[in-house]
């Protein structure tokens, strides 16, 4: 399986990946995990994505393409891959085209999360990750089993210095300018498979699988 996840910030993408990536055993490639990753180490990729993020911009294409590049060059990603926040502009989704097309992989389906706007700035503001293994809670609708503790390894769940209300709203008006538009870009190639992002999360996998071809 060779798929993209998209959706509006907070749609359930990472959510919804962690089981993707577990059923199909593919690679989990998120373009935000590995700029938060470059964050927490400071490499020099880390230090220029740091301000864009943190003001809710998009990280410059000219980065964003290579990084992405180079990780899909890796012998893992030869039988499946799942992106997950990329591509977020036409010019990454052109891109995109071409590293498939020299690497002769096609792309089976593009996952949309459709969420209202209404419920977004809750569900990010509510948000809390892992410090350790970055599993995805949610204050209300996704809570751990003991407050502020990771269930998958007991790590300190925290909040990501982007999930701000300020910060939250600069970001839906990127999705919709910047990232919205690839909807159409795939619906071109007939890829676009769209799920409703609202409901019990495992019932939106299910769908998900459904819409993939079935439980094969
Ligand atoms: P969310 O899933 O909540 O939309 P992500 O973790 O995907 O957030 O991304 C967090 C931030 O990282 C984005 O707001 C943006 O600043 C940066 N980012 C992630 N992916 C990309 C990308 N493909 N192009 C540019 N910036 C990106
Ligand atoms: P994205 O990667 O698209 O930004 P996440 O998967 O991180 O979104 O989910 C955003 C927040 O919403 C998280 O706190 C998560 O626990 C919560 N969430 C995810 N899916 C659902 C759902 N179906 N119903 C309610 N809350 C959800
Ligand atoms: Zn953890």
């Amino acid at each position: 399986m060779k798929l993209i996840i998209m959706g509006p910030p907070g749609a359930g993408k990472g959510t919804q990946a962690a089981y993707i990536k577990k059923y199909y055993n593919i690679p989990h490639i998120s373009t935000g995990d590995m700029f938060r990753e470059a964050i927490k180490e400071e490499t020099d990729l880390g230090l220029e994505a740091k301000s864009y993020i943190e003001k809710g911009a998009l990280v410059p294409d000219s980065v964003t393409i290579g990084l992405v590049e180079e990780r899909l060059s890796k012998s893992d990603c030869k039988d499946g891959f799942l992106l997950d926040g990329f591509p977020r502009t036409i010019p990454q989704a052109k891109a995109l085209d071409e590293i498939l097309h020299n690497l002769k992989i096609k792309l089976d389906a593009v996952i949309n999360i459709s969420v209202p706007d209404s419920v977004l700035v809750d569900r990010i503001v509510g948000r809390r990750v892992c410090k350790n293994c970055g599993a995805g809670y949610h204050i209300h609708n996704q809570k751990p089993r003991q407050d502020g503790v990771c269930d998958v390894c007991g790590g300190p769940l925290i909040q990501r210095k982007d999930d701000t209300e300020e910060t939250v709203v600069n970001r839906l008006k990127v999705y919709s300018s910047q990232t919205k538009p690839l909807l159409e870009y795939y619906d071109k190639a007939k890829l676009v498979k769209t799920v409703n992002g609202i409901g019990d999360i495992q019932e939106i996998f299910k769908n998900i699988q459904n819409l993939l071809g079935g439980n094969e």
